[in-house]
């Protein structure tokens, strides 16, 4: 190794779900929203105009941040937004987890913590979940420098109710708890009205589900005017310019369709009830998911088999192989009803 190697931040980096070449598959492995972005996006789009670009955007991203603020009725000064919850959470891990304690978050979770803790020098430990794949609120009350966990949690779509998230905040009132609610707008409750009772908690949501938008990376977290503040020192100082002028025009036209978000929804957790039964009926077994996916193991089938199998047909979905405790899963996106019921149609073949 030579010398200036020694010196350098060496990670294994996260591996993102794969992004197919290919046209006319049915892509049902990164979590994304089948259903295009509210219409008044690509109103937005029309209207903006490329001589604007000459200038930097705004750097606190007023609009986008009003129109969240407005949305979810809180001030503006309790909104934080970046590139993609992605750079919200990272963000936060460099500010808020500096005690030299190790962090904590489950074993099975988002696979982006572990990566933002070693390229931070972040201690940390993981906390098992049980048997159904809970997270346990009791596990969370031993010394620490901080606590994430995604909830409903992924990649196995189990909801935490609000009361034990509560729990945890209140009994970890000496260090900053993330809720990361990526997922939370398919079916659970948001801890969002608990940031004006724990100055210790950050709520982090996105676009890149709920919204349809994972292509145009926004994400954005609320807390108290402190925290929020102290998340804007960090990112003011790493760079000021994160959200680009398109980016906080198609946001702000994004919030404003509540009609449009609710019937996106509405569809989606319909398609995950139906996919839910059926699948219950080819001998599938998995937790309850309050998401926009479904975690599913079968007695019978090897889960990277049919993982690879349905990749030949053209359907792609996830399989982690590590941890070993979820190897035999699969992690499968909710689509439209029709990609859906493509899935099925070749699942009664395959089990049968
Ligand atoms: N949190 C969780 C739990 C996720 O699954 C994802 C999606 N990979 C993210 C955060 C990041 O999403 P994004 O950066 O697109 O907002």
């Amino acid at each position: 190794m030579k010398n200036w190697e020694k010196n350098v931040r060496e990670v294994v980096p996260y591996v993102p779900g794969e992004q197919p070449k290919e046209k006319d598959i049915i892509k049902l492995n990164t979590n994304e929203n089948p259903y295009p972005p509210a219409p008044g996006v690509g109103r937005a789009l029309e209207k903006f105009k490329t001589d604007q670009l000459r200038l930097y955007p705004d750097p606190s991203a007023e609009e986008l941040v009003e129109a969240l603020a407005k949305q979810y009725r809180v001030k503006t000064s309790e909104v934080f937004v970046g590139v993609g919850s992605d750079d919200v959470l990272a963000m936060a891990f460099l500010t808020f987890f500096n005690s030299g304690k190790p962090i904590l978050f489950p074993d099975i979770t988002y696979s982006f913590y572990d990566v933002w803790a070693e390229v931070f020098r972040i201690p940390y430990k993981t906390i098992p979940l049980d048997e159904s794949f809970c997270i346990r609120p009791m596990d969370y009350q031993v010394d620490n420098g901080g606590i994430i966990f995604p909830n409903p949690n992924a990649p196995t779509g189990v909801l935490l109710p609000l009361e034990q998230v509560e729990e945890i905040i209140r009994e970890n009132s000496d260090v900053v708890v993330i809720v990361d609610e990526a997922y939370i707008d398919f079916g659970g409750e948001s801890a969002l009205p608990l940031i004006q009772k724990y100055e210790n908690l950050l709520v982090v949501q996105t676009f890149s589900k709920s919204r349809s938008m994972a292509g145009m990376r926004i994400g954005y977290a609320f807390g108290n005017e402190k925290i929020i503040k102290y998340l804007n020192d960090v990112k003011y100082s790493f760079n000021s310019y994160t959200m680009n002028q398109l980016t906080i025009a198609l946001g702000k036209a994004s919030v404003k369709d509540e009609a449009y978000f609710r019937e996106t929804l509405d569809k989606i957790v319909e398609t995950r009830e139906w996919t839910k039964k059926e699948l219950r009926k080819l001998g599938f077994e998995f937790e309850d998911s309050m998401s926009n996916f479904i975690f599913a193991t079968h007695p019978k089938i090897s889960a990277k088999k049919l993982f690879e199998d349905l990749k030949k047909e053209g359907i792609y979905v996830r399989h982690f192989s590590r941890p070993e405790r979820i190897c035999d899963y699969l992690r499968i996106t909710i689509g439209t009803w029709e990609e859906m019921r493509i899935l099925i149609a070749f699942l009664e073949d395959y089990v049968n």
